[in-house]
């Protein structure tokens, strides 16, 4: 993981300090000496973390922090202030001037690693939904195009084995998630696995189970190995700590629990958990967007030709047989010309319905363009295909087509012609070109009619 990370302090100290860990990890580093200078950098330069000290002269941590946060430009930037262990104050003014999540001071190595890396991740995350959001606006697709979501409550799984600690952790984490709580990390195995959550507490805290085991389960789940784990423990164990997060727990928290911490601590595993999920739907949108035909909601002529290769192969591969069917609605040109293209556009809609409920659910039925369709039909011998392409020409004569615009019901006829794979060699190209000459011949018989190609 590479960052650019800006480190923010008045004491040069400290700032060295900070910068040679950081370089060590191999993050790209940048410094400033005042708040002035940090907003600047932030400007003008692309930031992925801002590691921000609160005492310095002029504009102090919050200020900066305030700034950041307000300006548009700046605001998706991640910010640790860096606060005195002795002013646990100091982070519920950190968390109101809109910090991301704290480190005390002296620095602990471990800490700034999970943090910055913690970080780093939710930002990479949510820069990849801010780019395609900004594609979407481009290309008008305004469902995509919202990134800006007010935070929804997280759905939290608090794994805890003392009565006590339960209702203290559950009360802090109130104002930002719904909490399940669960005693017996088995349990909590299967309720992981069966609910979806969004954050996962384990508060290392049992009389007889290592806690690691389970958060090794958690991960090695299908169901839950995306689900982040945030691991309460005791000070001072760094060696736990480093193979807890070996294993894939994704943040760390020491006991005594500062309530403020938990929250910016979960805050930041719940939107990361948010954020990816938004990109995995996204993702899925994008792709049957680009797979589907507006108009009808069939398959489109660019997911036809790919599907229709790997369909060939499977069923060369199997010397199984593969029929497919295309059609032509007749003289479509007329029902445009004499009652407009949003006429047309009804019936092709109608069309689609009646592609759609007659092939099986197995066949594969898309818009090849205009007004002509395409069925392809797997495990299908010519004959069975003729008996399809029958039916879905009389499933077109034998009902008229509702114009409601012209207040009027119109016959409209087809012409199909089908053809089958070949045993050898044959290819989709081949295929559909035989199966649009035959289609040809349909048009040339005087149309509403289903033609087969010579096998
Ligand atoms: P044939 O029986 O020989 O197939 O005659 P035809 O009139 O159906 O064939 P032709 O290819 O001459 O005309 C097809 C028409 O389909 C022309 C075009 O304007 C219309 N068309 C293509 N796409 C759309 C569409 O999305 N909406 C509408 N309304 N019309 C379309
Ligand atoms: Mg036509
Ligand atoms: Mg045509």
């Amino acid at each position: 993981m590479t960052a650019r990370i800006l480190v923010v302090d008045d004491v040069p100290a400290n700032v060295k300090l900070l910068e040679a860990r950081l370089v060590a990890e191999y993050f790209d580093v940048l410094t400033a000496g005042d708040g002035h200078a940090a907003l600047a950098t932030c400007e003008k330069t692309p930031v992925d973390l801002v590691l921000l000290d609160i005492m310095m002269p002029g504009m102090d941590g919050f200020e900066v922090c305030e700034r950041l946060k307000a300006n548009s430009r700046t605001a998706h930037i991640p910010v640790v202030m860096i606060t005195a262990l002795d002013q646990p104050s100091d982070r519920v003014r950190g968390l109101k001037a809109g910090a991301d999540d704290f480190l005390t001071k002296p620095v602990n190595d471990l800490q700034l690693m999970s943090r910055v890396k913690s970080l780093v991740r939710l930002k990479n995350v949510s820069d990849e939904l801010r780019l395609r959001a900004q594609t979407a606006q481009t290309i008008g697709l305004q469902e995509l195009a919202r990134v800006d979501r007010p935070d929804e409550p997280g759905r939290v799984l608090l794994v805890d084995g003392r009565a006590s600690s339960q209702e203290r952790l559950t009360r802090a984490l109130k104002p930002i998630a719904d909490v399940a709580v669960i005693s017996d990390p088995q349990a909590a195995l299967f309720e992981a696995a069966e609910s979806s959550f969004d954050l996962i507490i384990v508060n290392a805290n049992f009389d007889d189970y290592d806690p690691l085991r389970l958060c090794s389960q958690l991960r090695s789940l299908e169901r839950t190995r995306f689900i982040p784990i945030l691991l309460v423990t005791e000070q001072g164990n760094d060696e736990r700590i480093v193979r807890a997060l070996e294993l894939g727990v994704t943040d760390y928290i020491m006991r005594p629990v500062d309530p403020n911490e938990l929250v910016a601590r979960s805050l930041t595993q719940i939107r990361r958990k948010h954020c990816n999920d938004r990109l995995r739907a996204s993702v899925q949108q994008t792709i049957e967007l680009a797979v589907t035909d507006d108009l009808t909601g069939l398959h489109n002529r660019r997911y036809l030709e790919n599907h229709l290769k790997l369909l060939i192969d499977r069923a060369t591969t199997r010397g199984r047989p593969l029929s497919i069917c295309i059609t032509d609605i007749d003289r479509f040109k007329r029902v445009n010309d004499t009652y407009g293209h949003d006429a047309g556009d009804d019936v092709l809609r109608e069309f689609a319905n009646r592609v759609r409920a007659t092939v099986r659910g197995a066949d594969l039925a898309c818009r090849f363009g205009g007004e002509e369709f395409v069925v392809v039909m797997p495990d299908t011998t010519p004959e069975m295909a003729a008996i399809v392409a029958e039916r879905l020409r009389l499933a077109v004569e034998s009902r008229g087509f509702d114009i409601p615009q012209a207040a009027t019901v119109l016959n409209v006829t087809a012409s199909l012609g089908i053809a089958t794979l070949r045993p050898d060699g044959d290819t989709a190209e081949a295929l559909l070109k035989r199966a649009d000459m035959a289609l040809y011949q349909a048009k040339n018989g005087g149309r509403n009619r289903v033609v087969a190609a010579a096998a």
